[in-house]
């Protein structure tokens, strides 16, 4: 691995909500960075503050479709490939479940083979949705999950096995040098308000004083995890020197039902907003919360961040004008 400061590192997905926060990590290690993004669900506000940086560079493209010429120049040097390209939250990623089945499939492939020419270490954020509704619980790494393979949520669920299995023949077979980041529900600013996913539903609806929407009976749980305590993971897991370990689950253990989620923002935003109960969505997982055992054991990481005051910093940008961006155009 190259040090930091000459390090030259590709983002796919760079534009997304994860991604942008990794590029600003990246480069404030020293790293050159391409973002490479067909903005989906990525924005391009998310990176403006990096117009300026002359380490920086974006490029618009979808890895399911043969990758830019610019990336296959034979004078671009990349040292590490991150791939966070795909939609994840549900209503996003099942508006079109075939796009999203091949970004994980046909476009982790893509960029496995072009690590492999370029001699790059690959990295794939991978899921704890493909725990599925999981039997064991926590989940640790050895599970091997609950997955419906036909149902909705299964073009991202079964998509993302997929992409563990190449991103593990790749490593098998000696071809690329691989990471797998297992990435329990995360949260934070740049979210977008238009998401869909709990949080910034929850936030947005009672900054604008809206019934906040609880799914079910609001029993089910999640791990919230906040957005720069991931980041580091995800730093410390590609940056890992010894052998390919497997997936690592990166994510936060402390549990909390979506009901008792809705409570907290209500109390945190001070919102007279009333919670009402929507149907469950099929296959909705009852529970979630990651063994992070061995992130601790070989990356000396677990997150910082408590869920308090992740959450206030997250209404507080939402707060700042971003609570309405989009969400007159909601999946
Ligand atoms: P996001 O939707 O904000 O970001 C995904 C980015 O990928 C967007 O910029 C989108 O435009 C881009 N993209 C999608 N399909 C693409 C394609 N075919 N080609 C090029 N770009 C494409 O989501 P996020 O929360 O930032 O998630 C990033 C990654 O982390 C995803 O791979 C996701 O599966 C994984 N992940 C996220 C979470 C979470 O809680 N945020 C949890 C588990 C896994
Ligand atoms: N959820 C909810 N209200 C919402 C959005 C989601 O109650 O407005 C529930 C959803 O059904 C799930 C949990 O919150 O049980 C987490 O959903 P999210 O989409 O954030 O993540 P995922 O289901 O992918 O873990």
């Amino acid at each position: 691995m190259k040090n930091s400061n000459s390090k030259h590192v590709l983002v796919a997905g760079g534009a997304g909500f994860l991604g942008s926060h990794l590029c600003d990590a990246l480069l404030s290690e020293g790293a050159h960075v391409i973002a490479l993004d067909n903005f989906q669900t990525g924005r391009k506000q998310n990176l403006r503050h990096l117009e300026r940086e002359p380490r920086f560079d974006i490029v618009d493209g979808d890895i399911i479709k043969p990758l830019p010429a610019r990336l296959r120049s034979k004078r671009l040097k990349i040292d590490e490939i991150f791939n966070l390209a795909c939609a994840a939250s549900p209503p996003h990623y099942q508006a079109d479940p075939e796009h999203t089945m091949l970004t994980s499939v046909v476009g982790t492939h893509n960029l496995l083979t072009f690590a492999e020419s370029v001699r790059a270490r690959f990295f794939l954020a991978s899921t704890s949705e493909i725990y599925g509704d999981p039997e064991v619980h926590p989940q640790t790494e050895s599970y091997w999950g609950n997955v419906n393979p036909t149902g909705p949520r299964a073009c991202y669920d079964e998509g993302k096995r997929a992409a563990e299995t190449l991103t593990f023949d790749f490593d098998r077979a000696g071809r690329a040098e691989v990471r797998v980041a297992r990435i329990f529900n995360t949260y934070g600013p740049r979210m977008r308000a238009d998401d869909g996913r709990v949080v910034s539903n929850v936030i947005c609806q009672a900054l604008a004083g809206e019934d906040i929407t609880v799914y079910g009976d609001g029993s089910q749980t999640r791990s919230f995890c906040y957005v720069s305590d991931l980041v580091e993971g995800f730093l410390r897991l590609m940056a890992y020197e010894g052998s390919f370990p497997g997936a690592v689950n990166l994510g936060n253990p402390v549990e909390l039902t979506v009901g008792d989620l809705a409570e907290k923002v209500l109390a945190m935003t001070g919102s007279s907003s009333r919670v009402v109960k929507r149907p469950l969505p099929i296959d909705d997982p009852r529970r979630r919360r990651p063994d992070i055992t061995l992130a601790k054991k070989l990356l000396g990481w677990s997150p910082r961040t408590s869920l308090d005051a992740g959450l206030k910093s997250t209404i507080a940008w939402f707060s700042e004008d971003h609570a309405d961006e989009g969400r007159a155009h909601k999946v």
